[in-house]
Order: structure tokens, then C-alpha cells, then sequence
């Protein structure tokens, strides 16, 4: 993405605000000025619909339903209570709020397509509660005689109101590029990518998409509220289901999930239906082919394409990332050196599908600062018992003890607050995210500076930024990708994504690492860097538990093997022991004896058979 779309740039401000307020003086006349307002009206809104849309890829159908909230809200207080913009403007935005929260709920059971029928609902619900409470809406007859609205009970002309939606406009334009480029963004970003990984680094993706759903339901609004004054008259058919597909289609034919796509998708909605009007009766026609070409075309919308396109050409060479040698592990994150004690501890642990048990009374215990491997047959549920102690799953029965608490009951967020970390067999990156951002994301909990710091670009947001990228930096070091840090996860080499997988879980300065399987797929050379890195982790404190096909890798590096067989543990103890044991061999390698069978499915591919979560 281009750097001058992507960054607070005060000159850009500077000339936005010289733009809007000489308006008023270049607008050819007031009808034009009412336009220019409707348009920043609608950019409001669809500002921050992208932050829902285009940042934490929730459809929302619904936000006529929130444009009303703010709209009748403002009416109503300026009508029968004589109140100013500014209250109004504070109780329709937090009322509109709170119905975000509400919007919000059910994202924790439904999403896509079902989540976009609830909000639909929800417009269909707000517009029926407007033409039905006839007493406080006025029905279809609306709510007319809306005063001028007054600022500091100074009343607004036209003018100086232009001014005031402009300056508002700025704003919700500068909040939305301030949320992209920061924690949030990317923890929304994240969780739309990949809400399991995201889970993994201890983000509350609840929390994180009701930040979404209330943020883009306060522009919503506010947007409302300022309508109020433009128009000085609602009434139900001002928010139908048509304007939330409206204001939908602002942002993804401007560039959902950019700073300038939506008011550039909302100015293009406001003034193409002026310009068709010369089509006479072939201007729906007209306009209906006109967005499907667009999408066609421009398929990332109008600003997301040109983004695309500038990005491959303006590749640039960022020094900040070239580092000489290599970062200690100790300098950038918190390690403790291992006591001993166990780390974790499950007992008797089981999960089924259906009527598959794919982990049965499992028992396995981890010392702390040791290397414990979990091997056996495809299918043979090494990959639940992982989602099992990491929070994805929540085991049928069992205990689990994590650090000397019981997790049995926690879920994977919680558990990497704890300092649980892991990869997956089937890397889960965030491949719209560069390298670097990536690991960012795994920083989200150790931010101390808050979302108002954040969006106000505060001293403190500032510092904990920089401190966060500096860290990110050396964890790349650590792994050795410095040099792909601004380049896309998925452009990634297969071996590179799955050392950027574990940069990421040693962001969270974890005590014990999962590793699903990190060998499978990678090169010789690569198998024996990760052997290294492994060793190296554990000795500085790292407790591991890994899952590996790579007969070699295990027997080199682990302190204690487990062998699961059709869910079951079939033995347990040093690699030695477990090599020589009659029910593994049986079990992982027919009648054949260890080391000399055919190698069990190492290298590309393997273990494929075990769905990830
Ligand atoms: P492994 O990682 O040892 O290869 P898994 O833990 O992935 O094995 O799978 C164990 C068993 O559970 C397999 O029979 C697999 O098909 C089944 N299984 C795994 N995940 C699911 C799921 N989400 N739903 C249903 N069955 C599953
Ligand atoms: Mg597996």
C-alpha cells in the first residue's frame, strides 16, 4: 500500500482544512453546498463502515438501522427538548453505540452471510420502531421543523454548518487512519484473516470486533445527526434497507479497507445519481451497469486498485530492518531461565467428534525448560491434543494444568495471556499482512497505551509503537527473515512462513511453545536450522512440545517422547526407551523395526489428513 495513503501526513490535513472552508465561497450555489455536506455526511458513515468492512471483514447490512439511532435521536432532542448539536451529536453517537454493541453479540456464534441476514434485521426492526411509535417518531409523517441547529448556542448558517460536517468529516477520516495503522487495525485485520491465530496471540476477538461493530455504529450516528440539520426533516423511508446496501457499496467500490476508498466510494454515490439524471429513464440502467463494471474491473475498488498498482512499483529499500548481527533472544522478549517444575500437566484428557475419539484419557506431562515430542500415525489425534491444551477445543473431560493453574477451562486467548504459544500443521499467518506486522500482531497485549491515545497519536502511543516494531525487528533477526520484513506473509517461501510462525509465538514471551509439525515441508538445511533453533529456545528457557512425522528431528532433540496411537498413549518416556518399545513399533511402523522401515510420511504434505481447527 502506498506510503502517502497509509500514514498521518499534516500537510494533507493542513490542505483538507484549507478545502473545506473555502467551499462555501467556490460552491456555485447552495443546492451545491447542500450536495458537498451530503457527501461528507455519507463519507462519515462510510468511514466507519470500513472499519468493520474493510479492517475486520464483518458485513454490515444494517447501518441505515444505526443512521436512523442518531437521526431520530437528534430530531427528537432538537424538537421537544431545544437541544444544540453538540449534545445531540453526543447522545445519538452513544446511543447508536450501544446498539453496536448489541449488533456485535452475535458475531460470537454467526458470520458471512448470517451475520449480514442479523443486521438486515436489524435495519428491517429500526425502520418498523420508526413508523410504528407513532407518538415519539411521528410515523410516516416524520419529524419536520427541526430547528437550525446551534453550537455553543450560537446558531449555524449554512456555511458555518458545512464547516462543522467538514471538520467532522477530517476527523472521521483521520480516526480511521489512525485505527488502521495501530494495534487495533491490525488485531482487526487479523482476526479477519485468521480468527484462530489471532486467538492464538492472546487477542479477545470478541472484544475486538464489538470495537469494530461500536466504532462503525458511532459514525453512523454521528452521520445521522448531521443529517438532521442538512435536511431539517425524517421520516422512516430516509433509512430503508436500499441505503444500507448504499452506504455498503461506498466502501467497496471506493476500496474497502483503505483510507481514502470510502469517501471516495461515498463521493462517487452521492454524484452519480446527479450526473445520470441526463439518461432520463435509462439512469438506473445506467447506474446498475456502471458499479458492476467498476467491480468488475477494479475488483479492490476504486482506491484499493490504485494502491495495488503503485505498491509493485514504488518497492522500496527500508534500511530500518538491515540489521548486522545476530539479536539474543533474552534482549527482546521475557525469558525465564526453567526450574524444573512441570510446565504443564494433563490428566486423563479426552476429545471427540461426534462419535470419534480422537484424544482418549490422555495423560502427559511437561517439565519446564524440557523438550517433549508427541509423535505417532496420522490420525492418531496429536494435532486435537494440542487444541485441546492450547484453548481451541475445549476437552470432554480431563484436567489440565498450565504453570501450576487450571486451564482445563480457559480459552486460547487466555491461555497465551498466560504465555502459551504455538504454531499450526497448516501455517495460519496473516498473508495480507506483511512479515513484520505479523509479528506486531502478537504484541497487541503488551501495549500499555489505550485506543484514545491510540487514534490521538499520544506520546504514549508513540513510544510503546516504537518500542513494539524495534522488538518485532529483532525477533525477525532471531529467525533470520530481516530481510523480508515488508514483504506479504504470503509471498513468503514455505520454510521462511513457518520461521515467521514462530517469531510470532515468541512475541508473546511464551513458557511453553506448541509446535504442530515444523519440520514438515522444509529442506534439509532448514530441518537442521530448526533443530538449532529448537535446542536454543529450550535452553534459554522455553519449555517445548512438538509434533513432528521427522523420526531424526525427534530422536536429535527430545527429552521425552509420547506416543499416541488412535487416541490413546501407548507409551512414554526417553527416545530411547520409546524406539524400543514392541506396541510402537507395532503401532507407527508395522511389524518393521524403528529407523529402518520406511520413513513414516516426512517432507511436503505430511500428516495433511489432520484438519486444523
Ligand atoms: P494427527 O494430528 O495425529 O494426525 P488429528 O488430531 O488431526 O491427528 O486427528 C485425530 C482424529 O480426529 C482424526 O481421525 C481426524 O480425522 C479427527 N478430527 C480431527 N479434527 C477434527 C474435527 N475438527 N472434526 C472432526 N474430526 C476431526
Ligand atoms: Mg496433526
Amino acid at each position: 500500500m502506498s506510503r502517502i495513503a497509509r500514514h498521518f501526513n499534516p500537510a494533507f490535513v493542513v490542505a483538507a482544512a484549507i478545502l473545506i472552508l473555502a467551499l462555501p465561497h467556490i460552491a456555485a450555489n447552495e443546492y451545491e453546498l447542500r450536495l458537498i455536506t451530503l457527501l461528507l455526511i455519507y463519507a462519515i458513515i462510510a468511514l466507519g463502515l470500513n472499519v468493520l468492512v474493510g479492517l475486520t471483514g464483518l458485513v454490515s447490512l444494517g447501518q441505515a438501522g444505526l443512521y436512523a439511532i442518531g437521526a431520530y435521536t437528534a430530531a427528537i432532542l432538537a424538537t421537544r427538548l431545544g437541544v444544540g448539536l453538540v449534545p445531540g451529536l453526543i447522545l445519538g453517537m452513544a446511543f447508536a453505540g450501544a446498539f453496536g454493541v448489541l449488533l456485535a453479540y452475535p458475531t460470537v456464534r454467526v458470520r458471512g452471510v448470517y451475520l449480514a441476514v442479523v443486521t438486515i434485521a436489524f435495519g428491517i426492526i429500526v425502520e418498523n420502531v420508526a413508523i410504528e411509535w407513532d407518538s415519539l417518531t411521528g410515523s410516516w409523517v416524520g419529524i419536520s421543523n427541526v430547528p437550525a441547529p446551534t453550537l455553543l448556542g450560537l446558531p449555524l448558517d449554512t456555511n458555518a454548518y458545512f464547516i462543522v460536517v467538514g471538520a467532522s468529516a477530517l476527523i472521521a477520516f483521520l480516526v480511521n487512519l489512525n485505527l488502521m495503522n495501530s494495534r487495533f487495525g491490525r488485531a482487526m485485520r487479523a482476526t479477519a484473516q485468521s480468527e484462530i491465530a489471532a486467538r492464538s496471540l492472546g487477542i479477545n476477538v470478541v472484544a475486538i470486533r464489538t470495537l469494530a461493530f461500536v466504532v462503525s455504529a458511532m459514525a453512523a450516528g454521528a452521520a445521522g445527526v448531521f443529517y438532521v440539520y442538512l435536511n431539517k426533516y425524517i421520516s422512516p423511508d430516509i433509512f430503508s434497507f436500499t441505503d444500507s446496501i448504499r452506504f455498503l457499496l461506498m466502501v467497496i467500490l471506493g476500496g474497502s479497507g483503505t483510507a481514502l476508498g470510502p469517501v471516495v466510494g461515498a463521493s462517487i454515490m452521492t454524484y452519480l445519481p446527479e450526473y445520470l439524471q441526463a439518461f432520463g429513464p435509462w439512469q438506473a440502467f445506467a447506474y446498475g451497469l456502471l458499479l458492476a463494471a467498476v467491480m468488475f474491473f477494479l475488483p479492490r475498488g476504486i482506491v484499493g486498485s490504485v494502491e495495488h498498482f503503485l505498491s509493485g512499483r514504488m518497492a522500496e529499500a527500508r534500511p530500518d530492518t538491515v540489521r548486522e548481527e545476530r539479536p539474543r533472544l533474552a534482549d527482546i522478549v521475557a525469558v525465564d531461565p526453567a526450574d524444573g517444575s512441570a510446565c504443564l500437566d494433563a490428566r486423563g484428557v479426552s476429545v471427540a467428534f461426534g462419535g470419534l475419539v480422537a484424544v482418549d484419557k490422555v495423560d502427559e506431562t511437561v517439565d519446564s525448560g524440557k523438550i517433549h515430542a508427541l509423535i505417532g500415525p496420522n490420525g492418531a489425534g496429536k494435532s486435537t491434543f494440542l487444541n485441546a491444551i492450547s484453548g481451541v477445543y475445549r476437552a470432554d473431560s480431563g484436567s489440565i494444568t498450565f504453570l501450576g493453574r487450571d486451564t482445563t477451562r480457559l480459552n486460547s486467548h487466555q491461555l497465551a495471556r498466560l504465555g502459551l504459544a504455538r504454531t499450526f500443521q497448516n501455517t495460519e499467518l496473516f498473508s495480507n499482512m506483511t512479515v513484520l506486522e505479523n509479528v506486531l500482531v502478537a504484541f497487541h497485549k503488551e501495549y500499555r497505551s489505550n485506543i484514545f491515545s491510540t487514534i490521538c497519536r499520544l506520546p504514549s502511543f508513540r513510544r510503546d509503537e516504537r518500542h513494539f516494531r524495534e522488538a518485532a525487528i529483532a525477533l525477525l533477526g532471531f529467525v533470520g527473515l530481516s530481510a523480508y520484513a515488508h514483504e506479504k506473509a504470503e509471498n513468503l517461501a514455505f520454510g521462511h512462513q513457518r520461521q515467521l510462525e514462530i517469531a510470532r509465538a515468541l512475541a508473546l514471551s511464551p513458557k511453553l511453545l506448541l509446535l504442530d509439525e515444523p519440520a514438515a515441508g522444509l529442506t534439509h538445511a532448514e530441518i537442521e536450522q530448526l533443530i538449532a533453533l529448537v535446542r536454543e529456545l529450550a535452553a534459554s528457557g522455553i519449555t517445548i512440545l512438538i509434533v513432528e512425522h521427522h523420526v531424526e528431528l525427534i530422536m536429535e532433540i527430545s527429552d521425552h517422547v509420547t506416543v499416541l496411537d488412535y487416541g490413546e498413549l501407548i507409551a512414554s518416556g526417553s527416545a530411547e526407551e520409546v524406539q524400543t518399545d514392541p506396541k510402537v513399533i507395532e503401532a507407527y511402523f508395522g511389524s518393521q523395526s524403528f529407523g529402518d522401515g520406511p520413513e513414516p510420511a516426512a517432507g511436503p504434505g505430511a500428516g495433511s489428513a489432520g484438519g486444523e481447527a
